[in-house]
């Protein structure tokens, strides 16, 4: 393949991802003085999922105001282009080597950058039908929810007129959101846990616009030849019964687009599927760093946005000068009520972090005390009650006091009854 023309072969960092994180990262990267910031994004535009999603609401952290997805993504690419960043789209990355290396591809041909660093912001994707296990025949018709939007948003059109909804995380009622605004009539929301995911705001919609809800239920089979004619449905019971329809919406159980750091060098953590990172994102490649939601599935735009802005300061200060970290502190999970943490690594001192908490999820819904330990010793604690798909923040700072050469363990410790 010919090399590409117009693509740069230097930078100071390169973004991987134009998405809320990598445009408000090469906006701030400008900010301090970075000469030379490229964004690279497949799509023909940058702006990342938001761009796909003609909803409210987005913007409130980042402009003080309710926007619609595009015109959320359309201010975010604004700015950084006025501050100076490049913004290459149309450009796959498709291997990063360590060095700083990226191999990149467009429809003109390839080529290679060389970066001093990396920043990995190539947010997360829906599992799709495969990965769920759903059995059957393969007819047209089933989407995740960034599919139906594209369609739905950019392209005008109608995939379906009677779907059904797997899933009840808040990214369903933006599939039910999309398919009232393109008069799509959802004949059921199907959950396989006894409850709706989402927080209790968005639990009324579905009612509101009368859809069903069927709890602790699965699709166990897809029905049609051409387009999807019905889906089988099973629940807890064991009963079964079919479901007419004509499309069916996989929405949610997120998992961070981490094909770049599998394929090359970056050590990954099992809980989140995105790459291992500390407190400032830096992954396992001192030159690689991570932010948005390739930390972990899923966030807000405004969470991405500001993490792409904290981890950008972190990269712009290791840029001038990389401070020596002597002591690092592995966060270890025990049990198996926590699903996941972030960061799964600290680097003392730590001062000025860009992650300025611990984040967690839950595997399941649990109750009890949540602690902090270090060597036998109780660093920091609190009981709560959780749920899953819920962010539960715990205080950093505390570590500074964990034993230098010991893990730290993060533990649940369940009450009975829940
Ligand atoms: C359907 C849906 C509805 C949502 N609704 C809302 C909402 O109403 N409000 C809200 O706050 N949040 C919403 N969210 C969440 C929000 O969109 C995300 O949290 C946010 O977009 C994350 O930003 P990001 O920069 O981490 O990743 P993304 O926005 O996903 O951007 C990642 C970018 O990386 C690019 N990329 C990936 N791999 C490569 C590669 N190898 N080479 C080049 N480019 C690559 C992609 O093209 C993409 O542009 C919604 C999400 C979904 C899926």
């Amino acid at each position: 393949m010919p090399e590409a023309p117009n693509l740069p072969d230097a930078c100071d960092v390169a973004v991987v991802g134009g998405g809320p994180a990598g445009l408000a990262a090469a906006t701030e990267l400008k900010r301090h003085g970075v000469p030379r910031v490229v964004v690279l994004d497949r799509e023909p535009a940058a702006g990342g999922i938001p761009r796909h999603c003609g909803h409210y609401p987005f913007g409130m952290r980042e402009f003080h105001k309710v926007l619609r997805g595009p015109d959320y993504a359309g201010r975010l690419v604004a700015r950084a282009e006025q501050a100076g960043a490049e913004i290459q789209t149309g450009v796959t990355v498709t291997d990063i080597q360590p060095g700083g290396i990226l191999s990149l591809i467009t429809p003109e041909g390839t080529g290679e950058l060389q970066a001093r660093r990396i920043l990995l912001c190539t947010g997360v994707r829906e599992t799709s039908r495969a990965a769920r296990l759903i059995g059957g025949q393969r007819p047209q018709g089933v989407l995740p929810t960034g599919a139906l939007q594209s369609l739905v948003y950019l392209e005008k059109m109608k995939p379906f007129a009677r779907p059904v909804i797997l899933g009840s995380e808040l990214v369903s009622f933006s599939a039910l959101m999309t398919c009232r605004h393109a008069g799509i009539a959802p004949q059921a929301m199907i959950e396989p846990n006894e409850r709706v995911t989402a927080r209790s705001f968005a639990q009324g919609l579905p009612k509101l616009l009368g859809v069903p809800v069927h709890l602790g239920c699965e699709i166990e089979r897809i029905i049609g030849r051409e387009q999807v004619e019905a889906v089988q449905l099973r629940d807890r019971k064991g009963r079964r019964w079919e479901l007419a329809c004509d499309g069916v919406l996989m929405t949610g159980r997120f998992t961070p687009e981490a094909t770049l750091a599998r394929m090359g060098h970056l050590e990954l953590d099992l809980g989140t599927g995105g790459p291992r990172v500390d407190q400032d994102g830096r992954s396992s490649d001192p030159n690689v760093f991570v932010a948005g939601n390739l930390l972990r599935p899923v966030e807000t735009a405004g969470w991405s946005w500001k993490e792409g802005l904290r981890v950008a300061q972190s990269l712009a200060r290791d840029l001038e000068a990389p401070r020596a970290r002597e002591v690092t502190l592995e966060l270890q999970i025990q049990g198996d009520a926590i699903r996941y943490l972030v960061p799964q690594r600290v680097t003392l001192p730590l001062e000025e972090a860009a992650l300025e908490s611990i984040q967690l999820r839950v595997a399941r819904p649990a109750r009890g005390s949540l602690l902090i330990r270090s060597a036998g010793r109780i660093l920091w604690g609190r009981r709560l009650s959780a749920l899953p798909e819920r962010r539960i923040l715990l205080p950093l700072d505390v570590l500074k006091n964990a034993a230098p050469d010991h893990p730290v363990e993060v533990v649940f410790e369940e009450e009975e009854g829940l």
